[in-house]
């Protein structure tokens, strides 16, 4: 079997054994590989562990694998940790924010399919994510994310009649029709939640802004009381168009008061 060497981040992780890890890591070049970390917690007589004690969940490391894409799960042969944010661990609004972005790619990417700039913009979130830019880097990753895997919403036009909205009128958003709606069509459909079209407006600005440095710098500075309710839309429509409910949403959100 060859061996592949890739640089990777740890999405997910169940503790397999005593000894070892069953890993969802979001490879560079691979995509999502699902590998098996033998031995991940056993040291040896000199004290010294296979893969430095385990790999924790957001941990980026250089790994060696092997790739059959036959079968369902690779075997982890080699780890190098890169970064283990200490940082964004001390911190439980970003550690939640780390995780509910490495839930979302773990959802949205499939398996062995590649994506080498998302993998890049969520190794530059997650050091964002240690710093005072944490709401707006997470904003800003969630919305790539979502137009580069085709999940994102229709945020400008009404989804039934077409028309632009100004920031003065009242807006509307449904999960389950993918987008806003004006105050002529928002009683045709159930689902609605009211939303700040400027806020629609600032998503928006954000999506427009080039991504060649991939720094937050560039990014306007915004607190969690702006970025809540534009989370709380993506999370429902994500949600709607997969049909499952999401583990992380409610660390998101507040306490699940959606
Ligand atoms: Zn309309």
């Amino acid at each position: 079997m060859p061996l592949t060497p890739d640089r990777c981040i740890c999405l997910r992780k169940t503790e397999f054994s005593e000894t070892s890890q069953i890993l969802t890591l979001f490879t560079r070049q691979h995509g999502l590989l699902r590998v098996i970390a033998k031995g991940a917690h056993r040291t040896t007589k000199a004290g010294a562990s296979k893969f430095g004690g385990g790999i924790d969940l957001l941990d980026a490391g250089d790994a060696v694998f092997t790739l059959d894409l036959e079968k369902q799960m690779g075997t982890l042969t080699e780890w190098r940790l890169i970064e283990g944010h200490l940082e964004l661990r001390r911190n439980l609004r970003a550690m939640y924010l780390g995780q509910y972005a490495a839930e979302l790619v773990g959802f949205l990417i499939e398996e062995h399919d590649p994506h080498p700039e998302l993998f890049d913009r969520l190794e530059q979130t997650l050091s964002d994510l240690a710093t005072v830019r944490l709401e707006e880097a997470f904003l800003a990753f969630e919305l790539d994310l979502l137009r580069e895997t085709g999940y994102l919403a229709e945020m400008s036009a009404c989804v039934e009649c077409s028309s632009t909205l100004t920031d003065r009128e009242p807006a509307w958003f449904s999960p389950s029709r993918g987008g806003i709606l004006c105050r002529n069509c928002e009683s045709l459909v159930h689902d609605r939640i009211h939303i700040d079209v400027r806020l629609l407006r600032m998503a928006q600005s954000i999506l427009r802004l080039p991504r060649s440095d991939g720094s937050a710098q560039r990014l306007p500075r915004l607190t969690r009381h702006q970025t809540d309710p534009i989370n709380r839309l993506l999370v429902e429509h994500i949600e709607h168009t997969l049909g499952r409910r999401r583990r992380m949403h409610a660390y998101v959100l507040g306490n699940g008061n959606h």
